[in-house]
């Protein structure tokens, strides 16, 4: 029998391929449940995808539980939330904390799970802790009361300049959703062990209303910023798309480079969406991250700010982003750009990848 009490992760793949989100989620999980003294349980969803269970023990997991139904072959809202539901109340208990992707199904399927389920959800944490909390209950004297080890679910708010801790400890389980790529997985170990459940659910005539015949992914817009470990980001200073073609051009001098782009740049039509750093766009922690003509706002700053090494070109010397840069250079990014590919070939950093 599973254990309710693990920390659970609802991992995600795509076409039998594990996302990257599941293997940061088990990592998260594994810290939060280090700390409550106990382990980690993954919900692995699905259609023929059972050999991903040992790869969710290796990456962290001591419990995989599985639904293999033809029905869960695409994602579609109403199965994959019965399959969820399916999964705790297999459980009995619900376990205290679910965490999910902040990805496009689980922005879809956690708040159908949690308003099933009547309880919290915080969406697109960057941190997560354990930690206690006394609640006064002034305003509902009900909901008095002294928690302990409840989760704290952290998340940036007010436009990105405070971190909000939010807590739900009223009722189990405690869920949160964990942005792409701010939260370290753990490295792959095939020695790990653990514990495979198959379980079975009965879908209901309400729950396959909805039939999707087939998920096709626009590879035009596959930009995989998140795995990049290189970016060249353009922003509103290009003064025009063709400016991205400096920057592709600067990026090409990289073997793996992605290119990125601000807010403004993308709500100008220059690039397309799939390429938006920053807030409300993809979360980002490369090698290199250099930014052609960016402000540095911090929707933007709190995208990219886990880069390893910041270049900044901006031809304002006041600007936001030469402040936290680890290199900062003034200038117009038309003439500086080709100069820096010059330099960085001649550094060989052709080779960075
Ligand atoms: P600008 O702020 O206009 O900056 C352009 C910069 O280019 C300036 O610093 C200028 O000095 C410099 N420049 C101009 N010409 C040149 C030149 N020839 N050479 C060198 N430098 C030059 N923004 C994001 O990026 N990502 C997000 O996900 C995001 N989410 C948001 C969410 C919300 C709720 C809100 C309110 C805003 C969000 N924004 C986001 C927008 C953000 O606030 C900024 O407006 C945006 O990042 C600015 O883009 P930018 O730096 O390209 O443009």
């Amino acid at each position: 029998m599973p254990n309710p009490h693990n920390v659970a992760v609802v991992a995600e793949q795509f076409h039998g391929s594990l996302q990257q989100i599941t293997s940061e989620l088990i990592g998260a999980a594994r810290f939060l449940s280090e700390k409550l003294g106990t382990g980690v349980s993954c919900f692995l969803l699905g259609h023929e995808i059972t050999q991903l269970a040992e790869r969710l023990v290796h990456q962290g997991a001591d419990e995989v539980i599985v639904i293999d139904a033809p029905q869960l072959k695409e994602y579609a809202t109403l199965t994959y939330r019965r399959a969820v539901i399916g999964i705790l109340e297999h459980l009995g208990t619900p376990p205290q904390i679910v965490l999910m992707g902040s990805t496009t199904i689980g922005r879809d399927l956690a708040p159908r799970i949690a308003a099933y389920l009547e309880t919290g959800l915080t969406a697109d944490c960057t941190e997560f802790d354990i930690g206690d909390y006394e609640h006064k209950g002034k305003a509902d004297p009900s909901k008095t009361g002294n928690f302990k080890n409840i989760l704290y679910a952290i998340r940036p708010s007010f436009g990105e300049s405070l971190k909000a801790r939010i807590l739900g400890p009223w009722k189990n389980p405690q869920m949160a959703t964990a942005r792409i790529g701010v939260v370290q997985a753990l490295p792959l170990d095939t020695s790990r062990k653990g514990k495979i459940y198959n379980i079975s659910v009965n879908f209901k005539q309400e729950d396959l209303r909805i039939k999707v015949l087939k998920t096709v992914r626009d590879v035009s817009v596959s930009v995989n910023l998140t795995e990049a470990k290189v970016i060249v980001s353009g922003g509103y200073g290009l003064g025009e798309p063709e400016g991205f073609e400096v920057v592709r051009d600067l990026a090409s001098v990289f073997k793996n480079s992605v290119v990125g782009a601000s807010r403004r740049a993308v709500d100008s039509s220059w690039i397309g969406y799939a390429h938006q750093v920053g807030q409300t766009g993809k979360t980002v922690r490369p090698d290199i991250y250099i930014a052609l003509g960016i402000s540095g706002a911090i929707q933007h700053r709190v995208g990219m700010a886990n880069s390893k090494l910041i270049i900044a070109v901006n031809k304002d010397a006041d600007a936001p982003i030469l402040k936290f840069a680890h290199y900062g250079i003034v200038g117009d990014l038309y003439q500086v750009a080709p100069l820096l590919k010059k330099a960085l070939i001649k550094m060989g950093k052709e080779k960075v990848q």
